[in-house]
């Protein structure tokens, strides 16, 4: 009999490396399972879902455009997935129901590797991963927790429902977090934003996935430490194997599958 399937629906979804990080961790564990793509239009999200378990799905990861409806269609929600409006991971019980998780958030602080506890934080972006990190930072009790975005609306209503600040510009703190897709082709968040005249900060993350980071690049000539996106994504499929499988992810292999190593 075929084992236990898992995947990632959305759309589109060629590019995810999802699939080869897991699949290196099925193959580490000796686990039977398979992480498929699942390209699935908007239109057709809640019907295809709701189809999977009986095809033998226990779980999929959810990715643009589907996280808001992710959330909506799960009969339980973990904190961080109702605290950010939205969930990258779903789990399927044998009863029909369906939990909805988001791993972004812990997936992030994991990826810090230390505690926010105390540290001035600014959050750039206000879009679903600049809410997700907004709201995990503060639950982690970080002192202050500041959120610019280029459409400040979204930024306010964001401060407004998680309890943090709205900054009219980017300021100096000990945590300076890219949240904006701003470095996907290459753009120069450090000058495109203007942050080369803050102090500089403790530690810079770059939520984006580029090799070429202009941010992280800045921060390391600043002194500060760095956290890529990359080590962000294997963290939140970390967590999401974690809820599907019950075992210990294995890091190195994910790590190495997500770097195309
Ligand atoms: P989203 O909901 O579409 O939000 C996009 C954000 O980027 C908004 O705040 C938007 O501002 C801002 N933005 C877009 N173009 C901009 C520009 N030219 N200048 C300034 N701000 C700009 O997307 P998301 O889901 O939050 O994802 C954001 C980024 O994080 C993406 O690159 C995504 O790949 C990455 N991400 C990485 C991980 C990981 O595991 N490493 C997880 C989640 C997301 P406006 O509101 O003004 O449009």
């Amino acid at each position: 009999m075929a084992g236990p399937l898992v995947g990632v629906v959305g759309y589109p979804v060629a590019h995810s490396r999802s699939p080869a990080m897991h699949g290196a961790a099925f193959s580490a564990l000796g686990l039977p399972w398979r992480y498929v793509r699942l390209p699935v239009t908007p239109e057709l999200f809640t019907e295809t879902v709701r189809a999977l378990p009986d095809s033998g799905f226990r779980g999929v990861n959810v990715t643009i455009p589907h996280k808001l409806a992710a959330l909506e269609l799960a009969d339980r929600a973990d904190p961080a997935a109702r605290a950010s409006g939205a969930a990258n991971t779903l789990t399927f019980s044998g009863d029909g129901s369906v939990d909805a998780a988001n791993t972004d958030a812990p997936g992030f602080l994991d990826a810090l590797e230390e505690s926010p506890r105390g540290l001035r934080a600014l959050v750039l972006g206000a879009g679903g991963a600049g809410r997700a990190v907004a709201w995990a930072l503060s639950d982690a009790g970080a002192a202050e927790v500041s959120v610019w975005n280029r459409t400040p609306e979204r930024a306010r209503a964001l401060a407004d429902d998680l309890g943090v600040r709205h900054a009219s510009r980017p300021e100096a703190a000990d945590l300076v977090v890219n949240a904006t897709s701003l470095g996907l082709h290459g753009e120069d968040v450090v000058a495109e934003l203007g942050l080369a005249s803050l102090e500089p900060p403790r530690v810079v993350v770059d939520l984006v996935y580029n090799e070429q980071s202009a941010l992280l690049a800045w921060g390391g000539r600043v002194g500060a430490r760095t956290v890529d996106g990359l080590e962000i994504l294997v963290r939140q499929g970390a967590r999401s194997f974690a809820i599907w499988t019950g075992a210990q992810p294995p890091l190195e292999p994910m790590r190495a599958a997500a770097r195309g190593g």
